[in-house]
């Protein structure tokens, strides 16, 4: 329990893109809490892609040379038919990107680079076990209710609470996320298994089979020794309360079984494997309201399929950061004004295409997304 009465800007969720707008508006100076409704940090299992994009937000940070230091570098993004292996794209990456992007591409646990993270931040305003549970605008600011009892008045309030934000019902009404039709399987793969097939396994390769279906698969760290893979898979519906359920080889083996020997081997290595349904939203019509204001998953979710939803929430913690140090948080419906001019056509695309699951399957220029930098795009 804290006794803080007052804080001047609150953060809630201690996510990915949560913890970036922390880090960020903490180092511009201004007195900034995050409330977390999970009662403790958990390095919670999977892998992620981060963009040059966002390299360049951590470097600012100062953790870029960190999360490099343990993510892999893959030197391509290769798409593969995943019955016969025929390369469909070999996106450069590696040093081509360093050098045209501005930054390295790197592939990681995710886990790990959330603990980077949080680890950085000033622990004493890092406030785990705050679930909010009421919010309510008054003249000078916003009285936030936490589930735990605790009631803290804020000067401004930014939503970084995920696809069930309560900020966003705040603003816009009770409203569940849509099931997409797709499910995704997450598992890290046995890499004795994997290496004892003889083959060799590409640091970041998605296989492809008809109606879009894919296995994006990648090392998540430098030293090779983690591997992981994640799936998209349509399907009728999904009948589970649960955020995940458990799936099996069998069913791997169901879906994508007699396939490329490589993703052959990749399905005899999985040992434990996850399945997730994929929720989504049409973009929102209001991003903020007088002191409440939207970031990442809480404004525009998306299926993962362009390995660039955490990308964006980041993106828009660092943009949004810039606008309120620009202006000062007494000229925050301006901050939010420029946040949402900045940010809301790029993110829509993205989006959009992420949905669309077509992002690298043929050769294409992705210079829009990686060379793109947050820190120093023009603010409206
Ligand atoms: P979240 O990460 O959802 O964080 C929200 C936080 O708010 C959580 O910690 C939650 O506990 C907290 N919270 C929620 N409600 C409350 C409340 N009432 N009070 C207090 N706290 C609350 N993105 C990429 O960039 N690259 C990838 O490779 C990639 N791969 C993905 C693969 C899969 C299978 C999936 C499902 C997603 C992937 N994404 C990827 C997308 C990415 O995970 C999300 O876009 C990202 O996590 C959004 O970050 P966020 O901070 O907005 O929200």
């Amino acid at each position: 329990m804290t006794s803080i009465e007052r804080v001047d800007i609150a953060v809630i969720g201690a996510g990915l893109g949560g913890a970036a707008a922390m880090a960020l508006l903490d180092q511009a100076g201004f007195s900034v809490h995050t409330f977390e409704q999970a009662p403790e940090f958990t390095r919670l299992g999977a892998g992620i892609h981060i963009g040059p994009n966002v390299m360049k937000i951590f470097r600012e940070i100062g953790l870029e040379d960190r999360l490099a230091s343990i993510g892999s570098h893959p030197d391509h993004w290769f798409s593969r038919d995943g019955n016969t292996g025929e390369y469909l794209s070999r996106i450069r990456l590696g040093d081509f990107a360093l050098k045209e992007y501005g930054a390295p591409y790197i592939t990681i646990h995710r886990g790990d680079m959330h603990a980077v993270q949080i680890e950085a931040l000033p622990q004493d305003r890092v406030h785990f076990g705050y679930k909010l549970t009421d919010i309510v605008e008054r003249d000078g600011d916003v009285l936030l209710t936490f589930e735990n009892g605790e009631k803290i008045a804020a000067g401004l309030v930014i939503g970084a609470d995920g696809i069930n934000s309560a900020i966003r019902e705040k603003l816009l009404g009770p409203e569940k996320p849509r099931f997409s039709g797709w499910i995704g399987h997450r598992a890290l793969v046995n890499v004795d298994k994997l290496r004892a097939s003889g083959l060799e396994f590409e640091a970041c390769v998605k296989w492809w089979w008809e109606a879009s279906r894919h296995i994006m698969a990648y090392d998540t760290k430098r030293d090779g020794s983690e591997y992981y893979y994640v799936t998209g898979v349509p399907v009728d519906g999904w009948e589970h309360d649960a955020p995940f359920v458990e799936s099996s080889r069998e069913e791997m083996e169901a879906i994508f079984g007699n396939s490329h020997p490589e993703v052959n081997a990749l399905i005899a290595a999985t040992e434990e494997v996850t399945k997730w349904p994929f929720w989504n939203r049409d973009p929102l019509n209001l991003w903020s309201r007088g002191r409440l204001c939207l970031l990442g998953d809480a404004c525009h979710p998306m299926r993962p399929h362009m390995a660039q939803g955490a990308c964006m929430a980041i993106e828009d913690a660092a943009v949004l950061s810039r606008c309120l140090t620009e202006t000062g948080e007494t000229g925050y419906a301006d901050a939010f004004r420029m946040y949402e001019a900045a940010r809301r056509e790029r993110a829509t695309k993205v989006q959009t295409i992420s949905n669309a699951n077509t992002w690298l399957k043929e050769p294409e220029d992705p210079a829009w997304v990686y060379a793109y930098d947050p820190m120093t795009v023009a603010l409206g």
